[in-house]
């Protein structure tokens, strides 16, 4: 089959040939029908070093992934071949305290899991291939009807990680609260969808990019702005001075992170989401009293389910842009310049 590999750290990805998987015991393989580009794989090919993390290439990248149920390892049940389902893509040890709640992206015995705080796509085969190979059936979630594959794979990954941020921030999102969405890329345009289904918050967007803001704006934004100086006393204005209840930084540079501090309210949220690595110099003074500030890492299982639920239903609506197999480098070309709107999403297979 064939299978866009990362051979190398500080390398492009290639796309090569390799043998089909077969499932061993417990394990499924899946006929993929959607795999998404992440930012997250831009890091992966330009910044790693060998000894950074505890897995390393050559892999398959795409973490974020959805198809068809091909094969059926030994023991396996509740599975029928053709049926479609979403992958959930952190894959923990499956039996610490977090896993059995299905917080596998918070995994304490990573030593146990299939690549230590990997998963598919992450040191592990990934699916931006024919076939992916899932070490177990518990990573799977059927789709419901009414969602196929290519708009099911970015959910899992840019749907559920924008999701799980808001979500444990959903007692301060009451009426007449503020969130504001830093970065209206692929999770960011998610999470103001996601804003507007499940809370009563206004929604202030924030990007660099008129198009981005006018996709925010069209997907429900109450209000968009630049992230120049006049950013902070926009969103202070807007907020009748007092700031916004919960911020969510999808990009965390330096100045990202500046501007959430500057515009959080008393008893606010900020939720850094965003690899940029950026910094925060943080002192008694430097937040609004009662400001907690948190990064979060994916999702959890139960999360995945209703965030499928709430595209099922149409109320989430990722924009998409589909690339073959075997355009997967210019579809993180076209990520990596900024010049692609929403998420780009390889289709390997266009039907089971
Ligand atoms: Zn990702
Ligand atoms: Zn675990």
């Amino acid at each position: 089959m064939r299978a866009v590999r990362l051979m190398e750290w500080k390398s492009d990805p290639v796309l090569v040939e390799v043998d089909d998987p077969v499932p061993g015991p417990g394990q499924v393989v899946v006929r993929i029908g959607g795999a998404g580009a992440c930012h997250s794989d831009l890091h992966l090919m330009h910044e790693f070093e060998p000894g950074l993390l505890p897995w390393g290439p050559p892999f398959t990248l795409g973490h974020e992934n959805a198809g068809w149920v091909h094969a059926l390892g030994a023991g396996v049940t509740g599975f029928d071949v053709g049926q479609p389902v979403a992958i959930y893509g952190p894959w923990g040890c499956g039996r610490c305290p977090r896993c059995l709640l299905g917080m596998e992206n918070y995994c304490e015995q990573v030593q146990d899991a299939p690549v230590p705080g990997g998963g598919g796509g992450l040191g592990f085969d990934g699916g931006m291939a024919d076939y992916m190979l899932v070490p177990s059936a518990r990573h799977l979630v059927p789709l419901p009807d009414g969602l196929d594959p290519v708009h099911a794979a970015p959910l899992t990954d840019a749907g559920l990680t924008p999701y799980h941020a808001v979500r444990r921030s959903w007692p301060k999102l009451v009426p007449g609260s503020t969130a504001v969405v830093i970065g209206v890329g692929g999770l960011g345009h998610l999470a103001v969808q996601i804003l507007k289904a499940t809370t009563a918050a206004r929604v202030i967007a924030v990007d660099t990019r008129a198009e981005a803001l006018n996709l925010a704006a069209n997907e429900g934004a109450d209000l968009t702005v630049e992230p120049d100086e006049g950013a902070v006393p926009v969103i202070r204005e807007s907020t009748g001075g007092r700031g916004a209840d919960v911020v969510l930084d999808f990009v965390g540079s330096d100045s990202t992170i500046a501007l959430a501090a500057a515009v959080s309210r008393f008893l606010g949220d900020v939720t850094v989401v965003g690899l940029a690595g950026g910094t925060f110099a943080f002192t008694f003074f430097s937040l609004p009293y009662e400001v907690s500030v948190q990064t979060t890492y994916w999702g959890s299982r139960p999360e995945l389910i209703e965030v499928l639920d709430l595209a099922a239903r149409g109320l989430l609506r990722p924009t998409i842009t589909t690339f073959p197999l075997e355009e997967a480098l210019h579809a993180y070309r076209l990520m990596e310049s900024g010049s692609s709107l929403g998420r780009q999403v390889i289709v390997p297979s266009p039907g089971p």
